[in-house]
């Protein structure tokens, strides 16, 4: 069976340059929280309305919920009566927070725009003692920060780590500046050295609606969340023999046009089916970690659809192949209708782009929606 997919070097890369194999540092500066139930109160009811408090409110449920194992609490949120140590959310005209926990009254401002979910989360991450994603010490393995693009450079600064754990970067981190946070004259202030892989560029811009895998863990990690310490992952996982063996014949029909060694499908094929199963993939942005077996659970992500956007077969689901041209970076899982693709021969003369035609004239109907 021949399969359709192009697959552009640069990603595939990623595979094997060492900054995206790194394990790195994730630090957090700021003492920790001593107990795991944090009071918080409101300043008063001009600077927050109802709906605001809700949807506060609502963003610490998000985040205990989230941090939760197996139906176990780890950090709770509850609304402050007498307790001396809480959060106070109150409105300075700004949206910001100390690091960590302070005895006593523990300020996080948020202004009119930033009661959004994800900016209440950012806020709070601070609070819980992580300073930005963009300021770990390895940052510049993974970005470039353009400082003379901004007016703010001590919010770029590198911090020093107190805490230290072993959570590979990442660029989608709640915690994470976008490549325009307070930028001078349109020009970004920070950029990824590898295209990210949902956006398809090297410019992040995510739209902060929450904690990402690794922001839940990498708080799991810090407060010593207990249930983390059971390594239940590999009870979770579905092996689907039969279709690893076709991922592989895949991956190696497209390793061929793209000079990617065996070896490396092998590698990179194995742990994904091995830690994330057959209905999961692992997004390749995400280094390969091998020191952290649970980890990979926290980054396995939903196989696609027929119909959604994908990049590489991997990402689809079994019944579906993903399509996509050279020149596009995004493609979609297509349905595989077998019988109809067997009977498509490639001829040795054709370019892959010519074949890529072929296999969608017989797909038809989502010739247009990728090549138009
Ligand atoms: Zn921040």
């Amino acid at each position: 069976m021949k399969f359709l997919e192009y697959l552009t070097i640069s990603i595939l890369l990623c595979l094997n340059l060492s900054f995206c194999s790194n394990i790195n540092k994730r630090s957090a500066v700021g003492p920790l929280w001593p107990n795991k139930k944090i009071p918080y109160t409101f300043s008063n009811i001009i600077e927050f309305n109802l709906n605001e408090r809700e949807l506060i409110k609502n963003a610490l449920k998000q985040l205990e919920t989230s941090l939760a194992i197996n139906g176990e609490t780890c950090l709770e949120f509850i609304e402050r009566h007498n307790e001396p140590d809480y959060i106070l959310f109150t409105d300075n005209g700004e949206c910001s927070s100390g690091i960590g926990y302070f005895p006593g009254k523990n300020r996080i401002s948020l202004a009119d725009d930033c009661i959004k979910t994800g900016t209440v989360i950012h806020e709070v991450m601070h609070r819980l003692g992580f300073d930005h994603e963009h300021s770990r010490q390895d940052r510049d393995n993974n970005i470039h920060v353009l400082i003379n693009n901004t007016s703010n450079k001590e919010n770029f600064e590198m911090t020093l780590n107190n805490y230290e754990i072993d959570v590979p970067y990442d660029f989608h981190s709640v915690i994470h500046y976008n490549s325009d946070a307070l930028q001078n004259a349109n020009k970004p202030t920070l950029i990824s050295k590898v295209p990210i892989l949902l956006s398809d560029s090297n410019e992040i811009y995510h739209k902060r609606e929450g904690m990402t895998p690794l922001d839940i863990y990498k708080i799991q990690r810090l407060y010593k969340c207990k249930a983390l310490e059971i390594p239940d992952f590999i009870t979770g996982i579905s092996q689907d023999d039969e279709r690893v063996e076709r991922e592989k014949k895949r991956f190696k029909t497209e390793a061929n046009f793209n000079s990617i060694s065996n070896e490396m499908i092998e590698k990179y094929l194995n742990q994904t089916f091995s830690l994330c199963g057959g209905n999961y993939f692992w997004p390749l942005n995400y280094p390969l970690v091998e020191s952290n077996h649970r980890l990979y659970k926290l980054i396995c992500m939903k196989k696609k659809s027929p119909g959604e956007k994908c990049r590489f077969s991997i990402e689809c689901n079994s019944e579906s192949v993903c399509i996509r041209p050279f020149f596009k970076k995004v493609g979609y899982c297509i349905k595989i209708d077998n019988e109809k693709i067997n009977n498509l021969s490639q001829n040795v003369n054709d370019s892959m782009f010519e074949y890529g035609k072929k296999v969608l004239n017989v797909l038809g109907n989502l010739k247009k929606k990728i090549f138009g």
